[in-house]
């Protein structure tokens, strides 16, 4: 089965209104004519309006959300409230949350079929610490992290998700993982939800590798056959080097 690469920017907590503007007309005329590839960006949640209003071709994602509807949760935004301004797709699970915000696997698995119930597509992320690495527990993680949050979803809801694997100890480090260590961690990730659902369900998710992407690596990623596109930090703020790696995958 042949997947389609998916390409995300997560800007985490970067970027007013009118910087988002800027960003969207730039990108925008980047990605005219390119099908051969998903590209989405993540943005804070009050620049969500501006980017749906500019995006023709750009999926435009949430960082984060809650799976409860409404009530007495200060701070947080909905599902329904996402639905209403036209989000498609929602990060889970970021290591940042999960380390800052005490995101555990349980609420993943909440938010993911919440999300689902409204169409909206996960985009699960799961990760080991350079601790982890080093004690070579990077496949326990993994594995662990992934039965938590896809607790309660069907085969059919786990083919249609994005499943990010973001070593922690690459993010914002510049440490990238090499694409050797990056496609054995997305296989292993293919090879746990084949073992989790079925071969179905694990030919057709995505999943990205995340950690340190930068215009100069992405091909060695992309190359790799369990590989199906990358989460992106730092290179996803400027117009220029989002360009470059949109360039790189076409
Ligand atoms: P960097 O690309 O800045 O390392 O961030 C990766 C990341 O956390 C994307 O979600």
């Amino acid at each position: 089965m042949s997947r389609k690469p998916i390409i995300v920017g997560n800007w985490k907590m970067n970027k007013t209104r009118a910087e988002a503007a800027e960003f969207m007309t730039g990108i925008e005329a980047v990605l005219t004519g390119n099908e051969n590839a998903d590209y989405g960006i993540a943005s804070p949640y009050t620049c969500l309006d501006v980017c749906v209003k500019d995006a023709k071709h750009l999926i435009i994602a949430a960082e984060n959300c809650h799976f409860k509807d409404s009530g007495a949760y200060t701070g947080e935004v909905s599902v329904p409230m996402l639905k209403e301004i036209g989000i498609t797709y929602c990060i889970i699970g970021h290591s940042e949350r999960r380390q800052m915000f005490n995101e555990t696997n349980e609420a993943c698995s909440l938010k993911a079929k919440r999300l689902f119930a409204d169409g909206i597509v996960p985009i699960l992320c799961i990760g080991e610490t350079e601790a982890e690495y080093d004690a070579g527990r990077t496949a326990d993680v993994l594995k662990e992290e992934l039965k938590g949050s896809l607790a309660g979803l069907s085969a059919e809801e786990v083919s249609k998700m994005v499943i990010a694997y973001e070593p922690i100890w690459a993010i914002g480090t510049g440490k990238s993982a090499d694409s050797t260590i990056a496609e054995n961690c997305c296989k292993l990730v293919r090879d746990t939800v084949k073992g989790l659902y079925d071969e179905a369900a694990a030919e057709a998710v995505r999943v990205q590798y995340g950690g340190s992407v930068k215009p100069t690596n992405i091909k060695e990623y992309m190359a790799c056959p369990d590989i199906d596109g990358a989460l992106i930090g730092g290179a996803s703020l400027k117009v220029d080097s989002f360009t470059a790696i949109i360039d790189a995958t076409k």
